[in-house]
């Protein structure tokens, strides 16, 4: 294991709200976060040539006991 939040299936960049998609925002449950949020994971995506992989981010809302 690497530190990261249990294996979910992460959603697409298209679903993704703007605080999602730039570490804002929970990626599960779209809750701000403001303290003890871990990696979810990166969506990996691409556009033609250009890469989107894109680190989204989960909070205590979704990880916690
Ligand atoms: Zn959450």
């Amino acid at each position: 294991m690497n530190g990261t939040a249990v294996e979910r299936q992460l959603p697409t960049l298209a679903e993704l709200t703007w605080e999602q998609a730039a570490g804002r925002a929970c990626v599960w449950c779209k809750k701000l976060l403001d303290h003890g949020a871990v990696s979810a994971g990166v969506i990996q995506e691409r556009d033609g040539a250009h890469v989107l992989d894109t680190e989204v981010w989960a909070g205590p809302c979704c990880t916690g006991p």
